[in-house]
């Protein structure tokens, strides 16, 4: 499904790990090899300091592309910084994690100074991987002192399932499968967050495709 897939200009440059696959510039090298679920040191940091583009590491324009899960169109909140748009799209495509909804994340044998990121992560494989480009975002701390990022709103949003497009019926069932612990935090904080949480799911759900 992902035969049509070009390597953008920019990533040709990155490294290779050992199935010729591109390393994202993000990706931390743990004894020589590159661990795609670990985000190299002070990775974030210099990604915001000198504006690069959290896939290929060069400088990033005034758009910026998140790659993100299906939640996040609802929370429009995202633990990693932005990428070229097309760099991001093809992530979104040709990520393991994202792409392949049956592949499980290994969560056993991370190393001790891995880099959690910030803020609660949904740990399952959502299936459907979002590209939401934007010219407004901002970083805000997590209750831990973490960077997050707000997404701010869309100017363009693109949705992959197994490297190709997503459907309607898959992007709406993503979000609807997300939605009970989004829920759940909201209703410990009252009525106003669970008002909240069903406006901006509205929002979500008019960003799929037709
Ligand atoms: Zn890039």
């Amino acid at each position: 499904v992902t035969e049509d897939l070009v390597l953008p200009q920019r990533m040709e440059k990155l490294p290779k790990d050992k199935h010729g696959r591109p390393v994202p510039w993000f990706v931390a090298f743990i004894d020589g090899e590159p661990d795609f679920r670990v985000i190299r040191r002070g990775g974030i940091g210099d990604a915001l300091r000198f504006k690069l583009c959290w896939v290929c590491g060069q400088p990033r324009g005034v758009n910026a592309a998140f790659v993100v899960g299906p939640m996040c169109a609802v929370n429009r909140t995202s633990a990693e910084p932005p990428s070229h748009r097309d760099c991001a799209i093809y992530s979104a495509r040709a990520c393991p994690f994202l792409a392949t909804p049956s592949m499980k994340r290994r969560e056993r044998h991370l190393p001790d100074d891995r880099v959690d990121p910030a803020g609660v992560m949904i740990r399952r494989n959502p299936g459907v991987a979002l590209v939401w480009v934007t010219r407004k975002w901002h970083v805000f701390p997590d209750p831990n002192g973490r960077p997050l990022f707000d997404i701010g709103s869309s100017t363009q949003t693109y949705w992959y399932a197994q490297g190709r497009d997503a459907t309607r019926a898959e992007v709406l069932a993503s979000i609807e499968s997300g939605l009970p612990i989004l829920r759940e935090e909201a209703e410990k904080e009252g009525p106003q967050a669970v008002g909240y949480l069903d406006a901006m799911t509205t929002l979500a759900r008019g960003l799929a495709p037709r």
